[in-house]
């Protein structure tokens, strides 16, 4: 072969050299994708059509109400032949603790259930429960904790008007007992709740309450120590100050205050869903 194709040979291998694969060479690569970069496709939101309502003639839909999956117990104070307190006071002539504690009673009870939660009431004022504990029914405080044991509920209230010798005492008590042989330590923070509750929607004007409407005590009475549930017993106000056997007795501001004990309870068990 003469110079030329010589040449031209060499120059035709160094080509295939160049393009023949090398052991050096580097597979290539695939780049990583990068997170904060890579979005992935976003699905279409669904968008659901509102259900058709219900036709139905003369049917008329509820507010649908979301279930709270508790239960709270209502025991409103005394009744029946046991009047509670009142007598002496600036309640109006006839009236006594034990018509004040039911219709608190009433108002909390519609007033719980409409917030979606479910309710026992250890009385309605009307029918002479039948429950029986000792044979010998005395409708006493170890009577209702006994019924409210034999429930399972989440959390018992215990309405009471308070009285006393000083015509200035006045405003709510909350008592709980922090000793109680509890199946959970909420009463103290629940009581909590309840009175900040109380202190946010309810209007009290009795003067020497103005700044603090309600107050919250640990407390030896019978149905907040004894029952398994956490409890409360909440004296709404002084049938001996003359403002709050005003308010008292008025519908207004038994709704308002049964309005602000329920708001508490539900903060507490709303509290109680989230970490
Ligand atoms: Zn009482």
């Amino acid at each position: 072969m003469d110079r030329n194709m010589r040449n031209a040979l060499a120059g035709i291998m160094a080509l295939l050299l160049a393009l023949a694969p090398t052991g050096c060479s580097k597979e290539e690569k695939t780049p990583e994708p990068d997170a904060q970069t890579v979005t992935a496709a976003e699905p279409e939101p669904v968008v659901l059509e509102p259900a058709e309502p219900a036709v139905g003639i003369g049917r008329v839909m509820p507010a649908v109400v979301v279930k709270k999956n508790r239960t709270i117990c209502i025991d409103p104070g005394h009744g029946f032949y046991d009047n509670g307190t009142g007598e002496g006071s600036y309640f109006p002539e006839g009236v006594y603790e034990k018509h004040v504690t039911l219709a608190v009673a009433k108002f909390l009870n519609q007033n719980l259930i409409d917030r979606g939660f479910d309710t026992i009431m250890t009385h309605n004022g009307e029918d002479i429960p039948e429950y029986d504990w000792d044979g010998n029914w005395i409708f006493n405080p170890n009577e209702r904790i006994a019924f409210i044991n034999a429930q399972e509920v989440d959390y018992a209230v215990s309405i009471h008007v308070n009285a006393a010798g000083n015509p200035d005492a006045c405003g709510v008590r909350i008592y709980y007992n922090d000793n109680s042989y509890k199946w959970n330590d909420w009463a103290e923070p629940a009581a909590e709740t309840i009175k900040e509750a109380i202190d946010d929607t309810v209007e009290i004007t009795a003067p020497t309450t103005a700044d603090d409407p309600s107050t919250m005590a640990d407390s030896n009475f019978a149905i907040p120590r004894e029952t398994h549930a956490a409890s409360s017993l909440i004296e709404v106000g002084f049938c001996t100050n003359v403002v709050d056997a005003e308010n008292l007795v008025n519908e207004e501001w038994q709704k308002s205050v049964a309005n602000g004990i329920a708001e508490g309870i539900e903060r507490f068990f709303d509290s109680l869903e989230k970490p």
